[in-house]
């Protein structure tokens, strides 16, 4: 059975690719940024100290993504998509024993590149779904559109302001650059090049997944 990290930067595509990996390989899609903004939605106490955090572009405390994230893990029998987790190295290792008391194992880890001046530009250009979460790239100056799939409305996320994303870039540098490391020598390490389109993006990944499934 699968289980995949899929790490990147912001903007690098974990979302889109994901979307992807869970139609062709049947597996369970865990994004941890859509778990946190779920809870934000429904305007709960926790929902509003999340806001507070995401809104400025940092990290939610270890200990209360992890309690999230293991509710949700023990709710599937599928492969899973871990999407934005972990984003440290404490919950790389909080991932492990979660996963060894659930008999189950990180079978791969991915991390999609992008070159730090594709970064901005791709994520201020981000609009969102809000009925069906689809991702589109639109013209930063362009009225905001509705949704080609489904008619919903798009919109931009409150950290996707170009002075948030340089902060999250920052986050990323200190946090979770370090959780590479910590994968490197795992022997399931692979890097993709998120510098092409969706499509050539999907078929590498599609391949490190074949490959590894062998
Ligand atoms: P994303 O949708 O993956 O870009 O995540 C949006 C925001 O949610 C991040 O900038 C963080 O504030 C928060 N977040 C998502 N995943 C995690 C995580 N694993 N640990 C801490 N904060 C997270």
């Amino acid at each position: 059975m699968m289980n995949i990290v899929l790490m990147g930067c912001p903007g690098a595509g974990k979302g889109t690719q994901s979307a992807k990996m869970q139609e062709k390989f049947h597996l369970y899609h865990i994004s941890t940024g859509d778990v946190l903004r779920a809870e934000i939605s429904k305007g709960t106490e926790l929902g509003k100290e999340i806001a507070g955090i995401i809104n400025k572009g940092n990290l939610v405390p270890d200990s209360l993504m992890i309690s999230m994230l293991e509710n949700i893990v023990k709710g599937t029998d599928k492969g899973i998509i871990f999407d934005g987790f972990p984003r440290t190295v404490a919950q790389a290792q909080a991932l492990d024993d979660m996963m060894k008391r659930l008999n189950r194992k990180i079978t791969q880890v991915i991390m999609i590149t992008l070159p730090e001046e594709e970064i901005i530009s791709r994520i201020t250009s981000r609009r969102q779904c809000k009925k069906c979460g689809e991702i589109y790239h639109v013209d930063p100056s362009a009225p905001m559109q509705t949704c080609k799939a489904c008619g919903g409305e798009l919109y931009t996320r409150a950290d996707d302001t170009a002075e948030r994303v340089k902060h999250r870039i920052e986050v990323y540098h200190q946090e979770t650059l370090p959780v590479k490391d910590y994968y490197q020598n795992s022997g399931v390490y692979k890097e993709v090049d998120g510098h092409q389109t969706p499509d050539q993006v999907f078929a590498e990944i599609s391949k490190v997944l074949e490959e590894g499934a062998k």
